[in-house]
């Protein structure tokens, strides 16, 4: 028999939910609300190939909940609230309390209450979210899955700052890194393609937001992203890392706030702050017209990328499995991964398949697979991600610990 479940990702001002006959793991509807908090906000429902666009005043996450449910009833996705069995929650950050995913209880949402000052922007939609729907299903399990927790098994010499001990002791700061869900998602595919567990790997998340992970013995050694989502790589608005005595010198120079320059660290660098354009295919348009800013972007993020594998090469001795590129860079930027594997050709003894390379993307019609050839020393792959589908299993899991806690839990093949 299906039971339904629903996955919930709140943003600071959004809110995308997916609906899941499970253990079929089959879409049955997915709707995104953007602009909450506006007048002129909107959601787009998408279901049997059909889309829909509805404008409605949206104020607050709250509402974005009861909208939500509102047309999951009105459209008969479910016939009643109680056929959802079990919601997962996307969370950005669970600090050191969580290295894998939890049932939301009221010690679970006091923690991640408590991270609010680590993820601002996010948390306080998450929790709406999450409040929202215990009130109105108190007997649903829900689940938070967290972006950081895949990162929680980093040594501590690779997630510590070389700062005064006390902020780390008193304030939390360290590493915590994010993106965790995909890394584990390709850690978990990878380990099945290799048919062993203690898998070393090199991933490289390279969408609008990037992030890398150093995988060894099949766990989290070491990450790009730090205490928040602003360090590492170079990425589409993001500046990645960057000396920290530049907030102060120009806070001076332009008379601006350290609030005002972190959010341009946040929003306006990057690929937008180098070339004007933050979407990746829009920069190398602009570079193959020969924009010389935009081909100076291009070659800044594939350094940037480089850089990160050659020192992962050597944080896993050099016994790397593969070197996977995945996310919507990654998995479609078929020259910049050229480039990357041939800047490291012969540093790494790694060897491009030109023609294997050329042929995959998500447009094309092979999305995954090796673009390395048969005498590269290390393989280098594509493979998409699908967080959506990691924080699916894992509330599917839990909800059947939940349910059934002396039964054992139904294991879901990966797609
Ligand atoms: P996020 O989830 O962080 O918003 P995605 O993983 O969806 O990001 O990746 C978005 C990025 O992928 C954009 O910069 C976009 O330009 C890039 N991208 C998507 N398709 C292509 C393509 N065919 N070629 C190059 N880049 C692409």
């Amino acid at each position: 028999m299906c039971e339904k479940f629903l996955i919930i990702n709140a943003g600071s001002s959004s809110l995308k939910f997916s609906l899941y006959d499970m253990p079929v793991a089959k879409e049955i509807v997915n709707g995104y609300i953007e602009k909450i908090g506006n007048q002129d906000s909107f959601y787009t429902l998408k279901y049997n190939g059909q889309k829909q666009e509805k404008n409605r005043v949206i104020m607050n996450h709250t509402e974005a909940v009861k909208v939500m449910l509102e047309e999951l009833l009105e459209n008969q996705f479910i016939s009643d609230i109680s056929d959802i069995k079990g919601i997962g929650h996307r969370v950005l950050h669970g600090g050191e309390f969580y290295s894998e995913s939890v049932i939301i209880d009221d010690e679970v949402l006091n923690n991640i209450k408590s991270l609010t000052k680590l993820g601002p922007l996010h948390h306080p939609g998450e929790i709406a979210g999450i409040e929202s729907m215990q009130s109105i299903m108190p007997e649903v399990p829900q689940i938070a899955v967290f972006d950081t927790a895949f990162h929680q098994t980093m040594p501590k010499e690779n997630y510590m700052y070389a700062v005064p001990y006390s902020w780390y002791e008193e304030n939390g700061v360290r590493k915590y890194g994010f993106h965790g869900t995909s890394h584990k998602y390709i850690t978990e595919t990878m380990k099945n393609y290799f048919n062993k567990d203690n898998v070393n790997l090199i991933i490289c998340h390279i969408g609008s937001g990037a992030s890398m992970c150093c995988v060894k013995d099949g766990k989290c050694y070491d990450t790009t992203m730090g205490l928040t989502p602003l360090d590492g790589l170079v990425m589409g608005t993001r500046s990645g890392n960057i000396d920290s005595s530049i907030i102060e010198y120009i806070c001076k120079e332009r008379n601006m706030s350290v609030e005002e320059v972190t959010s341009e660290l946040n929003k306006r660098s990057g690929l937008l702050g180098i070339a004007g354009k933050n979407d990746f295919r829009d920069v190398e348009n602009l570079a193959n017209s020969g924009n010389e800013k935009a081909q100076l972007a291009i070659k800044m993020l594939k350094n940037s990328i480089a850089k990160y594998i050659a020192q992962y090469y050597v944080e896993l001795d050099g016994k790397v499995d593969a070197i996977v590129f995945t996310a919507g860079i990654g998995e479609n930027a078929v020259s910049l991964r050229a480039s990357i594997v041939n800047s490291l050709s012969s540093a790494l003894n790694i060897e491009l398949d030109q023609e294997a390379n050329n042929s995959i993307a998500r447009f094309k019609e092979k999305q995954s697979g090796m673009i390395t050839t048969e005498d590269s020393k290390i393989k280098v792959m594509v493979i998409p991600t699908n967080e959506e589908y990691m924080i699916l299993k894992d509330t599917y899991d839990m909800a059947n610990k939940k349910i059934e806690k002396s039964s054992k839990v139904k294991n879901l093949e990966y797609k």
